[in-house]
């Protein structure tokens, strides 16, 4: 889910491409996979071998997609992937399988979403609740009305216009010049959220559209504003681009345009917990000092959750499979871990760390894979210059099948994030974005068909390379908490 400078640059390349050419409605093909001449009789060698003539990643990609589906975290659908990768773990060789709890709070369950307006052109069109937002319990009728305030101070400005109105709060033809950047504080930030809506609450709006972030009629979702159905929060939905700037020119004609919305997200009745699945391959030399590989298994619900993240859920599985048929034995102790709760706010990842803080300091590197079907170019170093020597040696056995990227830059969207902050070498895959964050990420195009294999298997023979060479190199990654300004880092 992260965007890497070169991962926007090639995008926005192929979007020129796209632009000159007026046939063209798809995006480009990803880059070709290097092919490799041989293999090194080494264990870097041997792994790139197995990886490429047997991999099994897309087979497991399938498995979760279109068999189990989408896996929002505190569901039923989550709970059998976890025992399918538990038992997948334990046939590949994993010991000491088993989940860890945590208190994750009340889950969510997305119901029937409809809009149709009662005006103009009668229009039927997607919306997708925001999830953990409340539904609307019945069908609302009302008018709609531009809002697109951007702070407490400017939506102070629609006091006593909003009552009884379904608000339009995102507004793409804004020609202000855009507000100081805020910093990071997640506190602040939240703060701030429920202000906002305590106002349009006691204002009387109904509820709350947002413009998609994705083209082509693509649907998205994200959390709502809380995980606590106490807590202030209005009913809200993501409307795709072209019916959105509909009803935004509708509006411009000073007309009543007047919505029926349903939104049928339910929350249960009673808190859950929710679960990480870990599993090990113990080190032949130093079992107390481990390397862990993950990603997280835990899904939005409009696809099938395939690329954001059975894909790095496969990976990961694909490692212990690698491991198993060469015969590798690691050093060090391989430890796999697929989180949950990432897309509400890496609480899985966060969890774990919390748990284990006593055992950070025997941790070598963490790395995470969650950007989808593109091949690794690279890991972010997240500011640890430190780590780069001994990180650029990890890569040299991939260098030929593209990966050489040592990116400085901090991203904080995934599950490495927690780790990072606490003072451990802990780095994000940096992959070819191919159509994940025009496409995939997020929207109802989250399928198997987007899954380039010979891209993924790159993505699996880099991350079980790199993990490889971390856990038998002699030297240790240095630790530390790396000071950084506030905010600082992509956020999803
Ligand atoms: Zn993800």
């Amino acid at each position: 889910m992260p965007q890497s400078t070169p991962a926007l640059l090639l995008l926005a390349l192929a979007t020129v491409l796209q632009a000159q050419n007026p046939f063209r409605t798809v995006p480009q093909p990803p880059s070709p996979v290097p092919v490799l001449a041989s293999y090194p009789d080494t264990p870097a060698g041997k792994l790139l071998k197995e990886i490429k003539e047997h991999a099994e990643v897309v087979a497991r990609v399938e498995y979760l997609a279109d068999l189990i589906g989408p896996r929002l975290t505190g569901s039923e659908q989550l709970r059998r992937a976890q025992a399918w990768a538990m038992a997948e773990m334990r046939q590949l060789g994993a010991v000491t399988v088993h989940e860890e709890a945590y208190d994750f709070g009340l889950a969510w369950t997305r119901g029937v979403d409809s809009a149709r307006l009662l005006t103009h052109n009668g229009l039927r069109f997607r919306v997708d609740q925001l999830a953990w937002s409340p539904g609307t319990k019945q069908p609302l009728q009302a008018e709609l009305m531009l809002v697109d305030a951007r702070n407490l101070a400017e939506l102070q400005g629609f006091k006593g216009q909003l009552k009884g109105k379904i608000l339009l709060r995102s507004n793409p033809d804004d020609k202000r010049p855009p507000l100081p950047r805020r910093g990071g504080d997640m506190a602040v930030f939240q703060a701030e959220q429920a202000a906002l809506t305590q106002f349009l609450l006691d204002e009387g709006a109904l509820a709350t559209l947002s413009m998609s972030p994705r083209k082509y009629g693509l649907g998205f979702t994200s959390s709502g504003p809380g995980r606590d159905p106490k807590k202030a929060a209005l009913a809200a939905a993501f409307v795709p681009q072209e019916p959105y700037k509909m009803l935004l020119r509708q509006l411009a004609r000073k007309e009543p345009v007047k919505l029926e919305l349903s939104l049928g997200g339910a929350f249960s009745a009673k808190p859950v917990q929710a679960y990480n699945v870990i599993g090990e391959i113990r080190g032949s030399e130093k079992p107390e000092e481990v390397v862990i590989v993950g990603g997280h298994l835990d899904s939005w619900d409009l696809g099938t959750g395939a690329t954001d993240n059975a894909t790095g859920s496969a990976v990961v599985l694909e490692i212990l499979r690698a491991f198993q048929a060469t015969g590798l034995k690691p050093k060090r102790t391989l430890r796999v871990i697929l989180w949950s709760g990432e897309e509400e706010g890496l609480l899985g990842s966060r969890a774990y760390v919390e748990a284990h803080k006593a055992e950070l300091d025997a941790i070598q590197a963490v790395l995470v894979d969650d950007m989808g079907t593109g091949m690794i170019r690279g890991f972010t170093l997240q500011g640890r210059e430190n780590c780069r020597g001994l990180m650029a040696q990890a890569l040299a056995p991939l260098n030929d099948l593209g990966v050489r990227e040592l990116s400085l830059r901090t991203m904080n969207s995934t599950d490495h994030a927690p780790f990072d902050r606490t003072g451990v070498p802990a780095f994000a895959a940096i992959q070819d974005p191919v159509d994940y964050f025009e496409g995939t990420h997020h929207s109802q195009m989250d399928f198997a068909d987007h899954v380039h294999p010979d891209q993924l298997v790159q993505g699996a023979q880099a991350m079980a390379v790199t993990a490889w060479e971390l856990l038998n190199m002699a030297e240790r990654l240095p630790h530390g908490v790396v000071a950084r300004p506030p905010g600082e880092g992509a956020t999803r």
